[in-house]
């Protein structure tokens, strides 16, 4: 029932938001939705990830809100609502949706929280996150300096007012803007930053993928409690680029 509502709902949302049209006039709002319908399966399928077998309200409403196709080179807009990585230039990539849904649901954010992106990319999944802050605000740091002045620019173009992006290295975090009710990491590495664990706000919750290349990668969820001890637990099997940066020296 929850499901169905929910597939509703984001039928709903894809369909009103006026975001599905591209600006050469292409309609988007059909294969957005069929990418709705495979994320809602998805997250079914892999009920264990979240310990339901759907989407919280708000993850969901803002997956149908955003429109992919404003996130990726001009020439893949035909293939923006398939749910698949795909390439961003500078060897980077813009994530799956149903890992988008998941891993931005993992967090368990409320509309007033603060969080933070390492590897902004395209900006689609800060978007995603301005969307579940209706209140809150997104920090999101891309190494890249193209990639997050490109990905600046989309957002501010597309009215994400409350995302701010920083170009540098992630693995650091964002002292000045710390601590976090939220940590996201796009990008894999061995061991999870410690600069990252120290300005997750007790409390919060912290994913990213855990593992090198080449290696079985696990997304991992981080939860810290309010003494500060630290929880972690493994949740599914992913494929993500490097986090690269002086750390890897
Ligand atoms: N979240 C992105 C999106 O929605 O398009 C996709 C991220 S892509 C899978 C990983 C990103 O992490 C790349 O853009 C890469 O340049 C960036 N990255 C890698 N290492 C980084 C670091 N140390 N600090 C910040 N960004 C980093």
């Amino acid at each position: 029932m929850v499901i169905w509502l929910q597939i509703v709902v984001g039928l709903m949302m894809a369909s009103m938001g006026g975001n599905t049209i591209g600006s050469g006039g292409e309609d988007y709002s059909g294969p957005h939705q069929a990418m709705m319908f495979s994320i809602h399966a998805d997250v079914a399928r892999n009920r264990q990830v979240l310990g339901r077998d759907h989407l919280s309200e708000s993850v969901a409403v803002a997956m149908a809100q955003v429109p992919r196709h404003e996130f990726v080179p001009i020439g893949l807009r035909g293939s923006a609502y398939a749910n698949n990585p795909l390439p961003i230039g500078h060897g980077q990539t813009i994530s799956q949706p149903t890992i988008v849904a998941l891993m931005t649901d993992l967090l368990a954010l409320g509309p007033e929280d603060r969080v933070l992106e390492v590897g902004t990319g395209s900006g689609y999944q800060a978007a995603v996150l301005s969307e579940v802050l209706t209140h809150g605000q997104v920090f999101t740091i891309e190494i890249v300096p193209e990639l997050a002045r490109t990905a600046s620019r989309k957002l501010a173009h597309l009215g994400y007012r409350n995302v701010t992006v920083h170009s540098g290295d992630g693995y650091l975090g964002l002292p000045e803007d710390a601590p976090f009710d939220g940590i996201m990491v796009t990008a894999a590495a061995d061991e999870i930053p410690p600069p990252l664990l120290e300005q997750l706000k007790p409390g919060g919750r912290l994913v990213m993928p855990v593992g090198g290349q080449g290696e079985t990668q696990w997304l991992t969820l981080v939860s810290k409690d309010l003494e500060g001890e630290i929880d972690r637990r493994v949740v599914l099997p992913v494929r993500f680029v490097p986090l690269t940066g002086d750390h890897t020296k």
